[in-house]
């Protein structure tokens, strides 16, 4: 029933950013080491996201947008680490049921003949075609929540927001994934379509940082090297380091932190958190950084630290939530692993001259 599909879908599918997320996440899967995200009119005309990943099988063509498929069960052994991807099988179903949706596919030995597929509301295949394409995926989802016109209101209502959250998040994926060029260009109207930020395939984070953000005093911003090694649980039976391994920590913070007290003017709301190079809000683990820096920076400063932290652990050191609307990640005893962050910031921060 189309109806119930359009409703149900529009619990996975929430907004303009899960649309985004989603796609990206489907393009990382398939190995793509290039990403491009093009947005017309922000978003609300059409998103469009190009890999050079795997491409589609045809036997996958007809079952690709119908709910619950995927074809990652069979690729990954390990059930725990298919948590780290999301809703599984229904982003594209649910695309197909809430907007204008198709696929241009290409695997590596077909090139330059690519197929594109086009798919009912229902997640039926109703038409392929040939076309031309190189190695990859795009996938195209136009007029976003058309056929749900209170959403579609809320949407068009709320586009700056939206929109903010949008290249926010893009700006994450394109800091993380130091192996994956990613382009991300927009086009108002009949316009130019303009650039907003490009990264390069073979970088490190700080200069995809810098890529994403611009401005040259992030160079300043970021002045610290993260890395710390912490250890994740106290209860030795589930401790994957033991001492035979030389007493290896579990848990790796990498990333970048301003220096405290720095001079320069700190720019707020820059602080991003990843657990295993997925972006994540994590409010605790955000609290303990603050508290630290402030400490140092002195309680009176209004400042904040620009902070760019992945968390590396394993899997089975966190479980994802996955509620229809959002994903949230629990770390396993939180309360002992931020002790510790709090003391390895600390040492950090000592052992710098001021
Ligand atoms: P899931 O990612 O949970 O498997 P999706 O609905 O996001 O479910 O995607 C369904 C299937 O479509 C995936 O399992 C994958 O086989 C295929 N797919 C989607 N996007 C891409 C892509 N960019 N490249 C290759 N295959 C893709
Ligand atoms: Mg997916």
């Amino acid at each position: 029933g189309g109806t119930v599909h359009q409703i149900q879908s529009g619990q996975v599918i929430v907004d303009l950013c899960s649309v985004v997320k989603e796609l990206v996440e489907n393009s990382l899967d398939a190995g793509a080491t290039s990403v491009d995200v093009r947005f017309k009119n922000q978003g609300l005309d059409a998103i469009e996201v190009q890999d050079n990943g795997d491409g589609i099988s045809p036997h996958n063509y007809e079952t690709l947008a119908l709910k619950h498929h995927t074809s990652k069960l069979s690729t990954y052994a390990d059930l725990t680490t298919l948590q780290t991807f999301g809703f599984r099988g229904e982003a594209l179903s649910s695309l197909c049921a809430l907007s204008k949706f198709s696929v241009v596919t290409c695997l590596a030995a077909d090139a330059p003949k690519g197929t594109r597929l086009d798919f009912a509301t229902s997640g039926k295949l109703t038409d392929t075609s040939v076309v031309a394409a190189q190695k990859g995926t795009t996938v195209s989802v136009e007029n976003l929540f058309n056929n749900l016109p209170v959403r579609r209101r809320e949407l068009e209502r709320n586009i700056k927001r939206e929109w903010g959250k949008v290249v926010g998040v893009l700006g994450q994926y394109a800091c993380i994934q130091t192996g994956i060029k990613f382009s991300v260009s927009q086009q108002a109207g009949k316009g130019k379509k303009t650039t907003l930020f490009s990264t390069k395939g073979n970088s490190s984070t700080r200069e995809n940082i810098v890529n994403v953000f611009g401005a040259k005093t992030l160079t300043a911003l970021i002045g610290l090297d993260l890395n710390l090694e912490l250890e994740a649980t106290s209860a030795p039976s589930q401790r994957w380091s033991t001492q035979e391994d030389g007493g290896k920590k579990d848990i790796r913070i990498v990333g970048h932190i301003s220096r405290p007290a720095s001079s320069e003017r700190q720019t707020p709301d820059r602080q991003m958190f990843f657990v295993n190079a997925r972006p994540c809000g994590l409010p605790q683990v955000a609290k303990a950084f603050n508290e630290v820096y402030k400490s140092y920076s002195g309680w009176g400063s209004t400042q904040s630290p620009f902070i760019f932290a992945n968390i590396e652990l394993d899997t089975h050191l966190y479980d994802v939530n996955v509620s229809p609307d959002k994903r949230t990640i629990l770390l396993h005893d939180q309360n002992r692993m931020l002790e510790t962050l709090k003391e390895e910031l600390t040492a950090l921060f000592e052992s710098q001259d001021y």
